[in-house]
């Protein structure tokens, strides 16, 4: 059975990304949501181990919530058709320790070489947990095609090489509100807030 989330209720983002817990601060907040980070509650950074999107967020929003709060985790990344769908679920692993998105995007360059087909897509999966076990979770995604070389500084990670369907600019280029409007976390989070936060009549819920 759904559930949905009250307005006093006190989420936790599993995240100890500041950037990705001031992003979802600032889309809860209109709905009244309170927001408290993993960190400052202390709480463990589970391995991601699965093997999709959805089995890593649900990992880390059940380890939250086995800690007894409502949590919200997301799992992200960058899927390239002609490669299988690879970086996918290993889109920050590729990077390296030192997080160089530079060659990454360049690995993502050197395994199409040859290949034709350039279509992408960006992929977000926000898990909800809860205490006794219950589980939802919601999807988002943004599709387009990659370009090289890369373009634009306005983004992060594989932005500056993703043109969305639509643009002919890359997410790096992109004023970053118009991103936030139609990327595959906005799309998830619209998901999220429609199903958990907004009454049939399309009230806010309560
Ligand atoms: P996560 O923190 O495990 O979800 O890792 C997501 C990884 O996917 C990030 O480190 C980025 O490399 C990539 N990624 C996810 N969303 C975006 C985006 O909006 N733009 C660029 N790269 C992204």
């Amino acid at each position: 059975m759904k559930r949905w989330l009250g307005r006093a209720e006190r989420l936790v983002i599993a995240s100890h990304n500041a950037g990705k817990v001031a992003e979802i601060t600032a889309l809860l907040a209109p709905h009244g949501i309170a927001v408290v980070d993993a960190a400052a509650l202390g709480l463990p950074e589970p391995e991601e181990t699965g093997d999709s999107f959805v089995a890593n967020a649900e990992l880390k929003s059940r380890a939250g919530a086995a800690h007894g709060a409502i949590v919200l985790a997301d799992d992200s990344g960058l899927a390239v058709a002609a490669l299988d769908g690879a970086p996918g679920i290993y889109s920050a692993r590729w990077a390296g320790p030192t997080r160089d998105f530079a060659k990454a995007m360049a690995l993502v360059a050197e395994k199409l070489a040859g290949k034709t087909d350039r279509r992408a897509c960006f992929m977000c999966v926000l898990s909800l947990a809860w205490p006794d076990g219950h589980v939802q979770n919601y999807e988002g995604r943004v599709a387009g095609h990659l370009t090289w070389p890369p373009r634009g500084d306005k983004g992060f990670g594989y932005d500056p090489i993703f043109v969305p369907d639509g643009y002919d600019v890359t997410f790096g280029e992109m004023d970053p509100d118009e991103k936030h409007g139609i990327s595959h976390r906005a799309v998830a989070f619209r998901a999220l807030i429609a199903d958990c936060l907004t009454t049939d009549d399309g009230g806010a819920g309560s």
